[in-house]
């Protein structure tokens, strides 16, 4: 949209305010909203933002770290390309916007401008990735004082549709006035349990939906007098909320799927296997941006279907990577790769482009990916894990952050900046969610997602 057209939208829509947003290093979506009157300058200027933002974790403290304190401003610029009115806040409207620093140049510690960095990476090489989530997500109400799930309802069951078809209805109508094509949606496995997927969609693209499709599942809830938690485990005896991104590699003109090749295993490239190779080197690190809250690691165990063990295999769900059946007729179209220990604590702009460096890093050594493992993992006898190099992930966030901190590949990516407020905010996160007692940890979590 044009600058012109999103002011005349704002005013036959009678929006008041626009939300400029972005994601943080802890995974919490934040803002500033401009009032409609100054958004014909503020689109063109941004709003300012301290520069200490980037060093504040998800309990919103401040970490120390260098060229983040007090002193300092950048600019919160939003993309034009991304104006939406929200359904679900009255004359509300939102863009994403990117970190600016005053000079003019993109942030170094701003994750959207690493996700185009990455992008650009490929494109330098005539590639494009095209990515979609999985949300899956709770559905609770407030009973004494605590979070209790809207159903008991079983997996796929109607019952669970038809607890919450209103609020579902809601949602995927507010979906679909922002422009998001909703692809599939079903009551999951755990007590008040959802899962609604969208179309794919560039990576920087669909990072920004990302952002909104939370948002708008959570806005939508409230409006039901209902919550919505994406945390990863909502609920110590209820199923996990993963956020599986599904990607594929497209030329530049979106024409040929990269990812597919007939004559290859599972209708896979050479390109594809080594896209795997890379991601799998790289998990245990990647783990820290991906599975970056302390509450992910109580989702990511084995036995679980949210993978725990570093392997990839055809249609295999227990599996870092599943490779997707394709669709009759369609095979081109539906070739790609579903990795799975992620969730929606994570900041996609981060998720989307370590995936890219890793994928790349597999790419640019030609890496050779390890044999494909047709099996739950967690059935093998340690010494054939061992064998098939099928290791289990970090346990905990402080084992991934360590991992991360000795990945060269993933820290060059990130550049100095980013990758320095990034750990200093994932390792406060470890101290003083790990301090807590894990009643109040669970909840601290719960609200946050
Ligand atoms: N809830 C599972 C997870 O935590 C995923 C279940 C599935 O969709 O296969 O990832
Ligand atoms: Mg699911």
């Amino acid at each position: 949209m044009t600058p012109e057209e999103i002011l005349d939208t704002c005013r036959t829509q009678a929006v008041r305010l626009v939300r400029f947003l972005y994601c943080d290093n802890g995974g919490v979506i934040r803002g500033k909203a401009t009032h409609v009157e100054r958004l014909g300058d503020r689109i063109r200027t941004g709003i300012g933002l301290t520069v200490a933002m980037q060093a504040m974790n998800s309990l919103d403290q401040l970490q120390p770290v260098e060229g983040m304190g007090p002193v300092g401003e950048i600019r919160l610029v939003p993309d034009p390309e991304t104006f939406t009115v929200l359904p679900y806040a009255p004359h509300t409207a939102a863009m994403l916007a990117d970190h600016v620093r005053l000079d003019g140049q993109p942030y170094e510690a701003g994750p959207r401008n690493f996700l185009k960095r990455m992008a650009a990476r490929l494109a330098e090489r005539g590639m494009v990735l095209s990515c979609a989530v999985e949300n899956e997500w709770s559905l609770a109400s407030q009973r004494d004082g605590r979070y209790v799930p809207v159903d008991e309802s079983l997996c796929f069951s109607t019952v669970g549709m038809a607890a919450s078809a209103e609020v579902t209805d809601a949602t995927v109508v507010a979906l679909g006035e922002q422009g998001i094509q909703v692809e599939q949606y079903y009551a999951e496995l755990g007590h008040g349990q959802q899962e609604l997927s969208v179309a794919p969609r560039p990576a920087v693209r669909a990072a920004d939906t990302q952002i909104l499709v939370r948002e708008t599942i959570r806005g939508v809830a409230a409006r039901s007098g209902l919550v919505a938690s994406l945390a990863p485990k909502p609920w110590p005896d209820q199923a996990g909320n993963g956020a599986h991104i599904h990607f594929s590699l497209w030329d530049g003109d979106g024409q040929r799927n990269l990812f597919h090749d007939p004559a290859g295993r599972f209708g896979l490239s050479r390109t594809a296997e080594q896209f795997v190779a890379g991601v799998l080197t790289h998990v245990p690190g990647l783990l820290a941006l991906t599975a970056p809250s302390v509450n992910s690691y109580h989702r990511l165990l084995p036995k679980h279907w949210s993978s725990a063990f570093v392997c990839w295999g055809p249609d295999n769900r227990e599996a870092t990577v599943r490779v997707p059946s394709t669709f009759w007729g369609m095979e081109q179209a539906s070739t790609n790769l579903e990795f799975k220990p992620t969730d929606a604590s994570c900041n996609p702009y981060l998720a989307f482009g370590a995936l890219i460096a890793a994928g790349l890093d597999g790419i640019e050594r030609e890496l050779e990916a390890p044999e494909p493992l047709a099996v739950d993992p967690a059935t093998l006898l340690d010494r054939e894990r061992e064998a098939a190099g099928a290791h289990r992930y970090p346990t905990t966030l402080q084992e991934s952050i360590r991992f991360l901190e000795r990945d060269q590949v993933l820290l060059q990516a990130l550049g100095d900046l980013l990758a320095r407020s990034y750990l200093a905010v994932r390792r406060s996160e470890w101290e003083a969610y790990s301090a807590m007692a894990e009643e109040d940890r669970f909840r601290a979590h719960f609200l946050k997602y």
